[in-house]
C-alpha cells in the first residue's frame, strides 16, 4: 500500500505555477492620533493620511533620554537629499544577531537588500554567548558552523550553587548544557555576510521616517515602503536618502524605531531589572570558574558566571529594579569596579582578582515584553527580535530566539519575493513566532525569581530543588530543537499518518542520523542533505527496494513529483533545474551491497547527481546511523513514507 502523507503535504505547501495569488488582504489604517507614552515622555502618534498614502512621524512633547535622541533631525544643518529609487527590495534596520541572520538568509536566496545600523562600528565582542543547539543548526546549515566552533568556548556543564548553612555558597548542583560561548556573532556574521553576497552593514544610518503608499501595498511588485534615512558622515556632517523598498524589517533592537513608529507598545511588567556585565580575564580559587554557574549568595544577590574563550570570564550582576516611570537610572553612575564589587561578595570566601577587564561594563536594563503585533500593514513591516520581545538573560535566550525569530522569517520574505509561494506565508511568522516568545516569557518569569531571590540558608535546599525542576523541564525548549510550530498553511497534524513516522513530527525540525550514500558509501547526517538555501526538501522514506513491486511505487511516486507534468516539474520555472525549487531525496532502507543506484528510476535519481539516493545501513567506518528507527518508521512492510 502507498501512503500519501508526503504527497498531500507537497500539495499544501506549494502552489502551481497557474494558481499563485498575492494573499494580501485589506489594509486598514490609523486615520486619527494615538497620543501614548515613550519612556514617560508623552508623544503623539499622527497617522496622516494623504491621497494615497500615510505618514507615521513621532512627534516627541518633552526631551527624550538617551535611546530616543535618534528621532531628533537635528535643526543645525540643512541635510543634503538624496532620492534612491529602485535599489533593494528590502530593508533591514539594525545589524545586531536578528538582523544579521535576517541578512545572512536573504542573501542565500538571491533577494535584494540593505542593512544599516546606527552604530558607526560593529559591537567589537557581542553582548550575547550561549548559542544553543538550535542555532547552532542552523548556522552549520548556512555552512560556516567553522568559524563559530573554531572560537567558541563549549559550556558543558552549568552549576547551581546556593547559600551554605555557614553564610557562604555552596555547589547544590550540576548538569549537562549543550550550548557553545561565542563573543564574536556580530562580526563572523557580518564577515560571513560580505563573503557570500559582498554586501556589507552600511553604519551611521538611522531612519527618521516612514511612509506607505496604502495604493500599490497589494502589488507584489510595487515598493510601498518610504523610509528616509538619515546618514551621520564621519565629520559630524549629516546628509538624508530617500529609499523605496517592497519590505521592511524592524530588527533594532528593545527600544526599535520601528515598532514605536508603527505605534506598537510592548506589553508587560512596568519594572525592569538593571544587569552590570563586565568581561575579565581573573584569578579565583572559586572551582567553576570556567563553568556556567549561577550562584545565590543569602545577603549578597545573584551572580551569573559566564566561561568565555580565551580564558576570559564573563560575571552578570543583577544590581538593581528600575522604574521606566521613575526614569531614574543613570547608567554611566555604575561603574566596573561596582559590578566586580558585587560579584566578588557573593562569590566569599572564594577570592576573584581582575587582572583585565575586556571590553569595560555594561550595564542593561530588560523588562519582559512583548509587542502585541510583530507586523503591520499588511506584513511589509515586520519586526524581529529584541524589537518585539524582551526578557532577562538568565535563560540565556535573547539572540538565540532573536536569530530564530529572522530564520523564521527570511526564507518567508525571499519565497514571497521570488513567486515561490503566497505572500499569506508571512502570517505564519507572528503565529508561529509569538508563541516561541511567550513561552520565552513564560520560561523567565519561572526562573527570574528564583534566581533573584534573596535566599536563607535555610530555604537553600528547596529553592535549589525548584530552579533545578524549571531548568530541566525548560531544557528541551531552551536548546532550541524542542520548538514545535502549531497546523498552519505550512503544518498539517496528520494525527493519521503519525504512525508512518512516529518520531516525525510535524511543525518540529526533523532529527539528523547518519546515512550513507547509495553510490559512494560516504557517511552524510541528514541535517547535512538540507542546507539552507531556499529550498524545500521532500524525502521519500522508501523501505526495502530489494522486492520489485516496492521498487515500482518508488518508480511511481519519482514521476508523481518529479515526471512530466509532476507537482514538483510543476512549480518549477522551466529555465530552472529540476530540484532548484523542490529537491526530492530517498533515503532507503536494503542493505546496500545488494541494490544498486542504476535500479532508481531517473525521476529520483537523475544523470550525474549522485547525492539523491542514500540508505540506512552501516558505514566502513563510523557504524550504523539507524534512521529508520530514530525516525520512528518501520523496517519491514510495505509502506512508503
Ligand atoms: C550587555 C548585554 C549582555 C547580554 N547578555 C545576554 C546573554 O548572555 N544572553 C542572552 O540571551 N541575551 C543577552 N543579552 C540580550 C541579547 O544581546 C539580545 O537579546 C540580542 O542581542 C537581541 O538581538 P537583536 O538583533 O534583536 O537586537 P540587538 O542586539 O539589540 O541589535 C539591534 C541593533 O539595531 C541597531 N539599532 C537600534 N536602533 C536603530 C535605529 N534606529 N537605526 C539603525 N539601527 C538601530 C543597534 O545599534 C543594534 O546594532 C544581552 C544584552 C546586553 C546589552
Amino acid at each position: 500500500m502507498l501512503d500519501w502523507w508526503a504527497i498531500q503535504f507537497a500539495h499544501v505547501a506549494l502552489l502551481s505555477r497557474n494558481s499563485m495569488s498575492s494573499g494580501l488582504g485589506a489594509t486598514k489604517v490609523n486615520e486619527g492620533p494615538i497620543v501614548g507614552t515613550h519612556h514617560g515622555s508623552p508623544m503623539i502618534l499622527s497617522a496622516l493620511p494623504s491621497a494615497s498614502s500615510v505618514r507615521i512621524e513621532l512627534l516627541f512633547l518633552e526631551s527624550e533620554g538617551l535611546d530616543s535622541k535618534s528621532h531628533k533631525v537635528p535643526t543645525t544643518s540643512v541635510p543634503d537629499v538624496l532620492i534612491m529609487e529602485g535599489g533593494a527590495d528590502v530593508l533591514i534596520v539594525g545589524a545586531g544577531p536578528s538582523g544579521l541572520m535576517l541578512a545572512n538568509w536573504l542573501a542565500r536566496c538571491n533577494v535584494s537588500f540593505r542593512i544599516i545600523d546606527k552604530k558607526p562600528n560593529q559591537t567589537l565582542s557581542g553582548h550575547a554567548d550561549g548559542l544553543q543547539c538550535r542555532t547552532l543548526e542552523v548556522i552549520e546549515s548556512f555552512g560556516f558552523i567553522d568559524q563559530i566552533l573554531k572560537i567558541a568556548n563549549p559550556l558543558v556543564e552549568v552549576c547551581l550553587w546556593g547559600p551554605s548553612p555557614d553564610g557562604h555558597i555552596q555547589r547544590n548542583y550540576r548538569l549537562a548544557n549543550t550550548a557553545k560561548g561565542v563573543s564574536y556573532i556580530e562580526k563572523i556574521f557580518s564577515e560571513e555576510l560580505k563573503r557570500v553576497s559582498g554586501v556589507s552593514v552600511e553604519r551611521s544610518i538611522e531612519p527618521i521616517s516612514l511612509q506607505i503608499d496604502r495604493e500599490t501595498i497589494h502589488d507584489p511588485h510595487s515598493k510601498p515602503i518610504h523610509v528616509q534615512l538619515m546618514h551621520r558622515r564621519a565629520d559630524g556632517s549629516i546628509y538624508n536618502e530617500d529609499i523605496q523598498v517592497k519590505y521592511l524589517i524592524g530588527c533594532d533592537g528593545a527600544h526599535s524605531w520601528v515598532r514605536r513608529t508603527l505605534g506598537i507598545p510592548m506589553i508587560g511588567e512596568s519594572s525592569e531589572s538593571v544587569w552590570g556585565v563586565v568581561d575579565t580575564m581573573c584569578v579565583s580559587d572559586f572551582p567553576d570558574i570556567r563553568c556556567c554557574c549561577t550562584v545565590q549568595s543569602s545577603a549578597s544577590g545573584t551572580l551569573k558566571i559566564i566561561p568565555r574563550e580565551k580564558g576570559i570570564v564573563r560575571f552578570y550582576v543583577q544590581l538593581r529594579q528600575y522604574s521606566p516611570v521613575a526614569d531614574t537610572m543613570d547608567r554611566s553612575s555604575v561603574t566596573s569596579s561596582e559590578i566586580i564589587e558585587a560579584a566578588r561578595n557573593i562569590l566569599k570566601p572564594y577570592s576573584l582578582v581582575v587582572h583585565r577587564e575586556m571590553i569595560g561594563q555594561t550595564v542593561y536594563r530588560v523588562g519582559q515584553r512583548l509587542a502585541p503585533r510583530f507586523s503591520s500593514f499588511n506584513n511589509r513591516v515586520l519586526l524581529s527580535g529584541d524589537a518585539c520581545h524582551s526578557h532577562s538573560p538568565k535563560v540565556g535566550q535573547g539572540m538565540n530566539v532573536s536569530m530564530m525569530d529572522a530564520y523564521n522569517l527570511g526564507w518567508k520574505i525571499a519565497q514571497t519575493l521570488n513567486g515561490t509561494i503566497t505572500s499569506s506565508v508571512l502570517d505564519t511568522y507572528e503565529y508561529e513566532r509569538r508563541k516561541i516568545a511567550e513561552d520565552l516569557l513564560d520560561l523567565d518569569r519561572k526562573i527570574a525569581p528564583l534566581i533573584s531571590q534573596k535566599i536563607s540558608p535555610e530555604d537553600a535546599v528547596e529553592s535549589t530543588r525548584n530552579l533545578r525542576k524549571v531548568f530541566k523541564s525548560g531544557k528541551v525548549f531552551m536548546s532550541g530543537v524542542g520548538v514545535i510550530y502549531g497546523p498552519s498553511m505550512l503544518t498539517i497534524d496528520h494525527s493519521d499518518a503519525l504512525h508512518l513516522a512516529r518520531h516525525v513530527h510535524p511543525g518540529r525540525r526533523i532529527d539528523s542520523h547518519q546515512v550513507l550514500c547509495q553510490a559512494d558509501a560516504r557517511p552524510w547526517n541528514v541535517h547535512e542533505l538540507m542546507p539552507s538555501d531556499g529550498r524545500w526538501r521532500i524525502v521519500i522514506l522508501a523501505g526495502d527496494v530489494r522486492e520489485v513491486e516496492q521498487m515500482e511505487k518508488i518508480n511511481r511516486l519519482g514521476s508523481l513529483f518529479n515526471g512530466e507534468n509532476g507537482l514538483v516539474t510543476n512549480v518549477t520555472p522551466r529555465e530552472c533545474r529540476l530540484d532548484s525549487v523542490v529537491q526530492v531525496l530517498t533515503i532507503h532502507r536494503s542493505p546496500r551491497k545488494e541494490v544498486e543506484l542504476v535500479h532508481f528510476p531517473s525521476t529520483l535519481c537523475p544523470p550525474f547527481d549522485y547525492e539523491k539516493i542514500f540508505v540506512d545501513d552501516e558505514s566502513y567506518l563510523k557504524g550504523h546511523g539507524q534512521a529508520y528507527e530514530g525516525f520512528g518508521v518501520h523496517l519491514h512492510g510495505e509502506s512508503i513514507t
